[in-house]
């Protein structure tokens, strides 16, 4: 964390500011491995300061050795960052603007501090992700990889989609995973052309593809990856419509290297799948980045300027969605290298099927 610490007072010096109010979960957990909630950290060239409550005091210690924890009882928390920041003669502090609420800005602006936006400057080493967090990521996807592939023992034609999410987080909770990345997305026939699919009472049908998009998360590290399966056999019209896909996806990954941008790794995979026939069908991202968050920065879509760098995370997730009929997503979760890319998931991308 110390590491973190000192890249975090670089940004500070940088951006002129004489200190950091640290409130949002994911930034917390970044710089001070503290993982509950109620909690603030306050950044100066002396302090790191970990505020919270009685409740979290023996937790705080023990997942924030860097930190100095202070316990806000008869005060508020801000009131208690307040007292930090002024004992160390702070004037510009910065703030997380992207997701502060209102009120708590309202609040903010009672101090008599120059408040200065920092939300994104404070989430930037988190795009490039150590070897450490990159084995926690990895981590994670080997224990969807294991659930998927117990979970197509288990399921089959008769089965509700809630049903086959409920097994599958099942199975994730039993061998490790510390909680889903996200509702698990279950859509079965006509269903998968919802791309996010909340998993209903319709029970999988011979013939049907079945769109699964799901994740572990591992010491707060989350994964993601989509397989669509069948159920029995399926006719030539949905396994045509996989193959492209399933092209669509290998294309891009073809492609995925430090240097490309994200517009540019999109557009592999869009123009293929329009050269089918089929590009009105493809109306999401190809991808995103993922970390402590599922959905982090870089992003890959026919809008995004970022050029992608080794040790950044991407998601390469082509589909084509035909309403009243099938959904097909292919999902890998990835990360960028110089040469080229290392893709987490194990699973085989074959047409699978269940009974
Ligand atoms: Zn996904
Ligand atoms: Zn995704």
């Amino acid at each position: 964390m110390n590491q973190r610490l000192n890249q975090l007072r670089k940004l500070m010096e940088q951006a002129k500011m004489d200190g950091v109010l640290v409130t949002g979960l994911t930034a917390i957990r970044y710089y001070s491995g503290f993982t509950s909630d109620e909690a603030a950290l306050v950044i100066t060239d002396k302090t790191a300061a970990l505020i919270t409550d009685f409740r979290y005091t023996i937790q705080a210690w023990e997942q924030s050795p860097d930190f100095q924890v202070v316990e806000w009882g008869k005060v508020s928390l801000l009131a208690q960052a307040d007292k930090l920041f002024a004992a160390d003669g702070c004037k510009r502090v910065g703030f997380e603007n992207e997701s502060m609420t209102v009120a708590t800005f309202e609040k903010l602006k009672s101090f008599s501090y120059e408040w200065v936006p920092f939300s994104e400057e404070l989430s930037k080493p988190r795009l490039i992700k150590t070897a450490e967090e990159i084995a926690c990521l990895q981590r994670a996807q080997n224990m969807a990889d294991e659930g998927f592939k117990t979970l197509l023992t288990r399921i089959g034609s008769g089965m509700t989609e809630k049903e086959v999410a409920a097994e599958l987080d099942y199975i994730h909770a039993k061998i490790g995973s510390e909680c889903p990345s996200f509702d698990t997305i279950v859509g079965s026939g006509p269903n998968g052309a919802m791309c996010h699919a909340v998993p209903g009472e319709r029970r999988l049908q011979k013939g049907d593809l079945v769109v699964l998009d799901f994740g572990c998360v591992y010491n707060g590290y989350h994964s993601d990856m989509t397989r669509t399966f069948a159920v029995g056999e399926v006719d030539d019209f949905s396994k045509r419509i996989y193959d492209i896909v399933r092209t669509a996806q290998q294309k891009a990954l073809d492609a995925l290297k430090a240097g490309i941008t994200g517009k540019e790794l999109d557009a592999i995979a869009r123009d293929y799948i329009a050269s089918k026939g089929y590009g009105e069908c493809f109306g999401h991202s190809l991808g995103h980045g993922f970390g402590l968050l599922i959905h982090e920065s870089p992003f890959a879509s026919t809008k995004s300027q970022w050029t992608l760098e080794p040790g950044m995370t991407i998601t390469v997730e082509p589909g084509i969605y035909i309403e009243g009929k099938l959904g097909v997503r292919i999902e890998d979760c990835c990360v960028v290298t110089e040469e080229g890319y290392i893709d987490l998931v194990g699973s085989t991308k074959e047409l699978l099927s269940v009974d």
